[in-house]
């Protein structure tokens, strides 16, 4: 039996608990009724130590297997919804307006929690497993929160471990790689600076819509001729402002947009020819430039004996041809990138089938990918810590 079957026959009382989560919300750090929900149940299982308000808001339950001695090591649940509209129309849909769980960080919890009380009841391990619920995943760097304020230390944990729906993935599938498995998403903002002149005049000023136009496309050498052509990166110009009337011709313009990469290298490449680029292109165009970059979530990179680890848990709860364990990485960014800079492990999707994708006011959690994801949390526990 490939599922645990304890699981799989109690995946109704996970899924009612999935969808409460579902139809009460709650945006980053500010997560009173969640997290509360959370603890209350790891509390109601038994855990041997229950922590709240970890990286502001995060909460770790702590279960100790039937011999003290052992590693620790963690499994990590989001917990953050989207400010988004829900059009799902299901009687679970979020009663509070403005707010989904459009990214199936419902889904998450809910598992982690049925493998915790599971967990809780067998103890089939050496060591100690800690159940990590970050707040924040949404943009605003919750698991990092939580590493600062002391989470792996003061767990003694060794090893981390996080999973993720993916819409387009069967149910039942489950798909890894090691290496980067999700990119890191940066964002930049330039400044042009001309001279404003007649648009009968263009010669007596320095035109900043021309900079930039020419900006827009010589950005496109750094993916196209920078960056080793079996490296990864994209990189779009999506806002660009200047003018304000039909004949004059202004002095600014202002462009941004993103960088997603796989690798530190060609995300520094990046950095560096953006502003190296910006300030030749404004040159030339007698403007000057102002260049900002900010690195928001780094490259999500698995350990790779760890992913073979995860690979072959996964064989085992969902069977050996509904693992793809060479999956091509996504160019979304993820913050358990944070953990996995911090203490090696490995992040997995989960099958949710043909759903509506993340962030869509249509999608929904599949409940069916309740036992796959709670069971492979088990399975990775009980081999890692085996005794
Ligand atoms: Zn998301
Ligand atoms: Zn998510």
């Amino acid at each position: 039996m490939p599922l645990v079957p304890e699981i799989a026959t109690r995946v109704a009382d996970i899924a009612a608990w999935r969808q409460a989560l579902h139809a009460m919300p709650e945006i980053l750090y500010d997560l009173p009724d969640t997290a509360a929900f959370v603890a209350g149940k790891l509390r109601a299982f038994g855990c041997d130590e229950v922590v709240t308000g970890l990286g502001r808001t995060g909460v770790v339950g702590l279960i100790e297997g039937r011999a003290g001695d052992g590693r620790t090591i963690a499994l990590r649940a989001d917990m953050d919804a989207l400010p988004i509209t829900e059009e799902t129309g299901r009687p679970y849909a979020s009663t509070r307006s403005g707010m989904m769980h459009a990214c199936g960080h419902d889904g998450h919890m809910a598992m982690l929690l049925g493998a915790a009380r599971h967990l809780c009841e067998t103890r089939a391990f050496r060591g100690r497993v800690a159940l990590v619920f970050q707040p924040a995943e949404e943009g605003g760097a919750g698991a990092l929160a939580m590493i600062e304020d002391g989470l792996m230390e003061r767990f003694g944990i060794e090893a981390v471990y996080g999973m993720h729906n993916l819409p387009g993935l069967a149910v039942g599938r489950i798909a890894l790689r090691p290496g980067p498995i999700m990119a890191a998403t940066d964002e930049f903002e330039v400044t042009i600076r001309g001279r404003a002149s007649h648009a009968a005049l263009p010669h007596e000023g320095a035109d900043p819509i021309l900079a930039g136009a020419a900006l827009v496309q010589a950005l496109q050498q750094i993916a196209a001729r920078n960056v080793d052509p079996l490296d990864s990166l994209v990189l779009s110009v999506t806002r660009f402002h200047s003018g304000f009337a039909r004949n004059i011709i202004p002095d600014e313009a202002q462009l941004s947009g993103t960088v997603r990469s796989l690798t530190a290298a060609s995300q520094d490449l990046a950095e560096r020819r953006i502003g190296a680029i910006a300030h030749g292109i404004a040159s030339a165009h007698g403007a000057t430039a102002t260049v900002s970059y900010k690195r928001n979530y780094p490259v999500t990179v698995n350990d790779a004996r760890e992913a073979a680890f995860c690979a072959a848990v996964a064989a085992e709860v969902c069977g050996k041809t509904e693992v793809d364990a060479a999956a091509p990485p996504l160019m979304a960014a993820e913050d358990f990138s944070y953990m996995l800079e911090a203490r090696p492990g490995a992040f997995v999707f989960l099958g949710n089938g043909a759903t509506a994708g993340l962030h869509n006011p249509g999608y929904d959690f599949d409940d069916a990918a309740i036992p796959f994801g709670a069971s492979y949390w088990v399975r990775l526990v009980e081999r890692a810590l085996g005794p």
